[in-house]
């Protein structure tokens, strides 16, 4: 990709446990919607064009399933991601811890420390469920070298571009770094 062009483009991968959120913030990024019941097998990609910082951007997201299994499928699109949304759900505990693994994997296999990713906490709505803490969330982002956190609601359309732009941002700044 010349680096004059106007366009850019940028893969992001939606990462976490099933049932996390994953494709229901997908959607709402890319289409608007809400849909409350999603194929937990679906593992597919989407476009959005944006403007994040007065920069025409296309984002392709990958929306993963099924982390559990296929690992070879997992290390591709680890391998040919520029940002990652790392996603727990805050009604599940187990959800975040397993993106501990998920992260290691990606930082093994990226053999960096900088990778652009944002963890998310997904379910905000769901206040009464909590099971992880803010302060929590919070330890691990900071554990994890200062990566940003958000709070999402899919449902409500809460925090959703803000994550995907979150990423984006940490691509572009990697770039003029990379310029430099
Ligand atoms: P995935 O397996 O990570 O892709 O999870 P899905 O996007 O399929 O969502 C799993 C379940 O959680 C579905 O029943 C959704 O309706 C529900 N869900 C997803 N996001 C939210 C959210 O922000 N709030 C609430 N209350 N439910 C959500
Ligand atoms: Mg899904």
């Amino acid at each position: 990709m010349s680096r004059s062009t106007q366009q850019r483009e940028y893969h992001i991968v939606v990462l976490g446990s099933g049932g996390v959120g994953k494709s229901c913030l997908t959607a709402q990024f890319v289409q608007n919607v809400w849909i409350e019941r999603y194929d937990p097998t679906i593992e597919d990609s989407y476009r959005k064009l944006i403007e994040v910082d007065g920069r025409q951007v296309i984002m392709e997201i990958l929306d993963t399933a099924g982390t559990e299994q296929f690992t070879a499928m997992r290390e591709l699109y680890m391998k040919s991601g520029q940002g990652f949304l790392l996603v727990f759900s805050i009604t599940s505990l187990s959800s975040l811890h397993e993106l501990t693994d998920l992260r290691d994997q990606l930082l093994n296999l990226k053999d960096s420390t900088h990778v652009p990713l944002v963890l998310v906490g997904n379910k905000s709505d769901l206040e009464d469920d909590r099971a992880v803490s803010r302060a929590r969330a919070f330890a691990t982002s900071q554990a994890w070298g200062n990566v940003p956190y958000y709070e999402t609601s899919a449902r409500r359309r809460q925090n959703v571009t803000e994550v995907f732009v979150d990423v984006c941002r940490q691509i572009m700044e990697g770039e003029r770094e990379g310029a430099r």
